[in-house]
């Protein structure tokens, strides 16, 4: 039988193989080998390694049985415990992680593989990962099984937990319901801004001749706060965006239409004093476009801030994941109380994705599309502005629908909303005029009409159209 190798002979061992450098703790739970150790039952507690881990001969051994007559000399800065202490203390870890993965299965977590002291991925049993299955669920299960924690990551999911080994589960779920739903837009803090801190300053006469240019007057100007801002030695127009009178955001437009607007502020619609209380809205795609309408007497109209998306997205985000059109549920208030939206954006197809991005958040069946007029033979107007340059206030007032005779559509377009009375002598074809033009709007923008014709019987009605 080998001799038996005292504490101290063991530790003086391990601090010259450690290189008796205090190093960093590595936990180990290997056993020296029974003769190695002298028939001791020596139980590997710590290692000191420096740079490098060390291999197994390179090990601090605490002979657990022995109480060493006096503390060595060189590093001893180990932590001792009896065996019996510490296969308890495995035991109960042990009994805790049984327990806590017991829990963790009841709620539908059930890896392939328990992982203990490390954060494990794998798939949400409430929300199974969405539709591209994704390893959404984290876990954590604390190496001495104290408690375990997870969290989905899925926003619209959301699912957390806590339990102990022997406690109820403390569970928590992001609420689908969108009025229960936390809004990221109520709970920012913007930054308030105001028009001295801003250097905001009248419009000078360049500006108001380069907007008189585009038939807005000084009165539409004024009325709308817009004004100039020097930033970098360059004056710049600057859009103020108020919400009861009160500056809220601001957006500059260089003359080379190049825009800037303001950081962390809250995005809203410009002009949208202008729509309080409205039962018809118009949205236009920019702020020269609401100046546009109201030159054309229209006041309850409003732009969107940020202007058009290149296309139509493929989904609708939830409200609180929607940055984009963070500006309508800031406004939702406002628009709420609308019954009848004209969405006026430009021609061109961002202008029409943005139309239809706009539809779908507002609701369709309240939402009406404008068809610009045609600038000259080739070419549509692009916008309320192009309209109100190239054909006047009089042709953007009448915006309308054209009633398929061109030389009837210079004089009269039909209009929602409006009462049309169509008068002349018996037997003149004021019947068949009308049905020819619903006919043509069936046609051009597939109206669907609803007839009451008391001089007509159903029978002929029918057949005639
Ligand atoms: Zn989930």
């Amino acid at each position: 039988m080998p001799p038996r190798p005292s504490l101290q002979l063991l530790l003086g061992m391990a601090a010259s193989t450690a290189g008796g450098d205090s190093c960093r703790l590595i936990p180990a739970r290997r056993r020296l080998s029974a003769i190695a150790a002298g028939a001791h039952r020596i139980r590997l507690l710590h290692s000191f390694s420096g740079s490098r881990r060390l291999s197994g001969g390179h090990e601090v051994a605490c002979c657990v049985r022995s109480v060493p007559a006096s503390r060595p000399a060189g590093p001893v800065a180990i932590h001792s415990s009896s065996v019996h202490s510490t296969e308890d203390y495995r035991k109960k870890c042990e009994e805790r992680l049984r327990q806590l993965t017991e829990k963790l299965e009841k709620e539908g977590i059930c890896p392939k593989e328990w992982r203990f002291g490390t954060f494990q991925r794998m798939m949400c049993p409430m929300c199974k990962g969405g539709s591209r299955k994704e390893r959404c669920l984290s876990v954590f299960i604390r190496m001495d099984g104290v408690n375990t924690t997870w969290n989905c990551f899925r926003s619209t999911c959301g699912w957390k937990g806590y339990v102990q080994p022997d406690g109820f589960p403390k569970l928590s779920q992001a609420k689908h319901d969108q009025d229960s739903k936390p809004n990221v837009a109520v709970n920012k803090v913007y930054r308030k801004i105001c028009e001295q801190d801003l250097h905001l300053e009248p419009l000078c006469n360049e500006l108001v001749t380069y907007f008189s240019v585009r038939m807005i007057s000084a009165e539409t100007l004024l009325r709308n706060s817009v004004m100039q801002r020097n930033r970098k030695n360059k004056i710049v127009i600057a859009f103020t965006y108020k919400r009861d009178g009160v500056l809220v955001d601001c957006k500059y437009r260089k003359v080379s239409k190049k825009f800037l607007q303001e950081a962390n502020t809250e995005r809203i619609l410009y002009g949208l004093d202008d729509i309080k209380l409205a039962r018809d809205i118009i949205i236009v795609e920019g702020e020269i476009d609401k100046l546009s309408m109201e030159e054309a007497g229209y006041h309850n109209c409003v732009s969107v801030p940020h202007g058009a998306p290149p296309r139509v997205s493929r989904k609708l985000p939830h409200k609180d994941q929607d940055k984009k059109y963070q500006f309508l549920w800031n406004c939702k208030d406002y628009l709420d109380s609308a019954t009848r939206i004209i969405l006026a954006t430009d021609a061109d197809p961002p202008g029409q994705a943005l139309a239809e991005e706009l539809a779908r958040r507002l609701g369709k069946e309240r939402c009406w599309r404008v068809n610009w007029p045609k600038k000259n033979e080739k070419e549509v107007c692009k916008d309320a502005n192009e309209v109100l340059m190239f054909l006047g206030p009089q042709s953007l007032k009448r915006l309308g629908v054209h009633t398929g005779w061109k030389s009837m559509d210079e004089l009269y377009k039909v209009v929602p909303v409006e009462l049309t009375v169509v008068t002349g002598v018996p037997n003149s074809g004021k019947s068949e005029w009308i049905d020819a033009l619903m006919c043509n709007i069936n046609d051009q923008v597939g109206w669907k009409f609803v007839c009451a014709q008391w001089k007509t019987r159903s029978g002929s009605m029918l057949g005639s159209s």
